[in-house]
Order: C-alpha cells, then sequence, then structure tokens
C-alpha cells in the first residue's frame, strides 16, 4: 500500500435526489483523458459504498493534494435547482461517511480528514468536513486522559485507605 495520511470528501456536484452511478462518473473523468476514475470510493444515496479507482492507485481528485491522500465522493452536493451547493446528504449517506471516514483513520493510517473546499475555491463537497465528520481532536489525547484520571483516582483512592487506618 502506498502511503497515505489524509482523506479528502467530494460530492458528485449532482442534483439533490439523482441518482449517478460509478460507472457514469468514470465515464465522464475518463472522457477528461484520465486513466479511470479520480475517487477511491463513491457512496450512493441509499448509503451503499461503491469502489472507484483502486487504493493502491493515486487519486485524481484535488490538485497538487493526491499523492498521499484517498479521494471519496457522496451523489449530490447541488440543489434542484441544478446550481446552488447545498448539503443534500441522506441520513444513510451521512451513517455511511462516518464509518468509512473511522474506517479510513483505522486502516489507512489517514490522520487528517478534509473536504474539498479547504484546497480550492469549489463549494465541493457543501459541507463542512473538519466540523462535520472531521477528526474532533487526536486519539491518544482521549487515551492519556484516561490514564490521567486513572492515577487520580489511584492517588484519592490510596489517600482514603491511608486515612482510614
Ligand atoms: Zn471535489
Amino acid at each position: 500500500m502506498r502511503p497515505i495520511n489524509e482523506l479528502i470528501w467530494h460530492c458528485s456536484a449532482t442534483r439533490e435526489s439523482q441518482h449517478v452511478s460509478v460507472s457514469t462518473i468514470r465515464k465522464g473523468h475518463m472522457d477528461n483523458g484520465w486513466s479511470d476514475i479520480g475517487y477511491h470510493k463513491v457512496v450512493y444515496l441509499d448509503g451503499s459504498v461503491h469502489d472507484g479507482r483502486p487504493m493502491t492507485k493515486v487519486g485524481a481528485h484535488v490538485k497538487g493534494h493526491n499523492t498521499n491522500t484517498l479521494g471519496y465522493c457522496y451523489i449530490g452536493g447541488v440543489a434542484k435547482d441544478g446550481k446552488t451547493a447545498k448539503d443534500t446528504r441522506t441520513p444513510e449517506q451521512k451513517v455511511t461517511m462516518e464509518r468509512l471516514t473511522r474506517e479510513a483513520v483505522r486502516d489507512y493510517g489517514v490522520t487528517k480528514v478534509s473536504g474539498h473546499n479547504q484546497y480550492s475555491t469549489k463549494a465541493c463537497p457543501s459541507f463542512n468536513v473538519r466540523s462535520d465528520i472531521g477528526l474532533k481532536g487526536k486519539p491518544k489525547a482521549h487515551w492519556i486522559g484516561r490514564v490521567i484520571l486513572a492515577i487520580i483516582g489511584a492517588v484519592v483512592a490510596l489517600f482514603v485507605y491511608k486515612k482510614r487506618k
């Protein structure tokens, strides 16, 4: 596996509740002259996950940020008028996207989760990834916090025990 440190989320920039398949996106990207679909995974409206470009291959989703990243995409991102950026994620898509984000951290060593709009003036993926499904503090801090609480607990217990004696 190539070294990966970041997951970048995208949207297909298609209308709310309009279904678009991986093969349609792939065709569009290949019409650009690309070797394959630019994203590694695509999340359909029903929350199902569909493979795009193999994870082992560098994607084509953010100019200058493809080498050590994964590019995932959900279907939607534009209102019914076909032009206004909108967070159109279905409840099923939200659940799947949170799961895929957790799995990317666990299985691929991702330490940063971003949205395309953090690297571009584009609205994609039409929501704030960092405050929504981004990493909320490092898991390490959690672990250290628990150890500190355990130590404080032990000291208090010891103090109470000695006082009773
Ligand atoms: Zn994008």
